[in-house]
């Protein structure tokens, strides 16, 4: 899993974007949360607390869900809601600096992330900010997110 991971310097200033956020909230980016920020940036996907756990062993249980809900607040983390028992997490788009859309299986709870090209992004954009523009809303960003069946799913359920 690690050597999928962000590389060293791409780290160190995923670090300090938390360092900074956390500092303003007046909390301290202490070891515990430090962890689930680096084992959420080597996944790379949203996971649930418990996949978290399961990649290490060194995180106890009560402590991740009170540090996840820390991150949450201070725009680090953020939380998909999904069908499964529980919810999943990943580094937000302000953090990582990068956007993308959701799969969401709504049998087994899975979320997969997706992108699509750059000008079908603007294409969603454009219509997004008509949309905007006739109800009066001053949009900062959108949410698109396909709900469906996972491949898993469909082949157990056939
Ligand atoms: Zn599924
Ligand atoms: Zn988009």
């Amino acid at each position: 899993m690690r050597a999928v991971g962000p590389k060293r310097e791409d780290l160190e200033a995923l670090h300090e974007e938390v360092r900074d956020r956390l500092r303003s909230a007046d909390q301290l980016f202490t070891t515990g949360r430090r962890r689930l920020v680096e084992l959420l940036a080597e996944v790379g996907r949203p996971v649930t607390i418990p996949q978290l756990i399961a990649a290490d062993s060194g995180v106890a249980l009560s402590s991740a869900y009170r540090n996840m809900a820390v991150l949450e607040q201070v725009g680090v983390v953020a939380r998909i809601v999904s069908s499964g028992e529980h919810a999943r997490f990943e580094l937000t788009e302000a953090v990582m600096g990068h956007h993308h859309h959701h799969l969401i299986c709504s049998t087994c709870g899975r979320v997969d992330d997706f992108t699509v090209p750059d000008d079908v992004e603007q294409a969603i954009e454009d219509a997004l900010a008509e949309v905007a523009t006739d109800s009066d809303f001053l949009a900062s960003s959108h949410r698109l997110d396909l709900v469906g069946t996972c491949v898993g799913c469909a082949s157990t359920s056939g």
